[in-house]
């Protein structure tokens, strides 16, 4: 378990399945812990024994089962609410506190935003909690998640929306998956030299065995190749290697299908 201060809460990071991350969320100022997609209860009750706290909330970002499998062993447990988006509703197990996929709600002091972000599911939601992002499988470091429902488009516009944040925040993505995304986005962007120079890092950091997140915002857009289409100089480059006239949604759609292949 790895953990991080923010100025009004912790995160602490807690490994699970083969790549799989879970995120307790304490709350400074009270006694909220939130746990964002519990893949295996038994996890979360380790790591809360440890640090001497229970969770009272669980935020999903999505149906998936790796997402959500501890839900209702953690509700047995601890009796703890179930966040999640209103409109996924019949598929969130043990859901209590249905939101809007767009909107804030507030738990202890935590002042926290959902951002409706379709592609990889059609119910996908992220948590903004001040510098914290939770973005499930929408954004990974260095990738982006599968579109199982969504459209290209709708991912698109969702990953727009998560770019738009501060640059400063840090990706609490829900999968290690960064090595390999690099490896694919080297492949397509093998100029890059901040790109590079990650991918020396978070060898280094995997040799470690330590998590290469979360990641910033800032590090994502200089290198995540699902993002780089918001650089017009990276548009350009990849239309003369590909002998393309791609806007920056068609260079997103082409390489997301050349990742599905790759
Ligand atoms: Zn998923």
């Amino acid at each position: 378990m790895w953990s991080y201060q923010h100025t009004n809460f912790l995160v602490h990071q807690i490994p699970a399945l083969s790549d799989n991350y879970i995120f307790l969320i304490q709350d400074y100022h009270s006694d909220v812990v939130c746990v964002v997609d519990p893949a295996v209860a038994e996890d979360v009750k380790v790591a809360c024994e440890k640090l001497n706290i229970k969770p009272t909330h669980i935020l999903n970002t999505h149906h998936h089962w790796d997402h959500t499998d501890g839900n209702e062993e953690l509700i047995q447990m601890y009796d703890c609410e179930v966040v999640a988006n209103a409109d996924d509703a019949p598929r969130i197990r043990g859901i209590s506190m249905p939101i809007p996929a767009n909107g804030s709600l507030k738990l202890g002091s935590l002042n926290i935003q959902t951002l409706d972000v379709p592609g990889h599911t059609l119910g996908h939601i992220a948590f903004v909690i001040d510098d914290a992002l939770f973005c499930g499988d929408t954004l990974f470091g260095g990738g982006c998640g599968r579109l199982f429902e969504g459209s290209f488009e709708q991912m698109w516009s969702s990953l727009q929306k998560l770019a738009d944040l501060d640059e400063k925040i840090s990706v609490y993505c829900a999968h290690e998956y960064t090595l390999p995304n690099l490896r694919f986005a080297r492949d397509m962007d093998a100029d890059n030299d901040v790109l590079i120079k990650r991918i020396s890092d978070d060898t280094q950091t995997r040799m470690k065995k330590q998590p290469t997140i979360p990641s910033t915002m800032a590090l994502e857009l200089q290198t995540n190749p699902f993002l780089r289409p918001l650089n017009q100089a990276f548009i350009q480059t990849y239309n003369k290697q590909n002998n393309e006239n791609f806007n920056a949604f068609q260079v997103f759609q082409d390489l997301r299908k050349r990742k599905n292949t790759w």
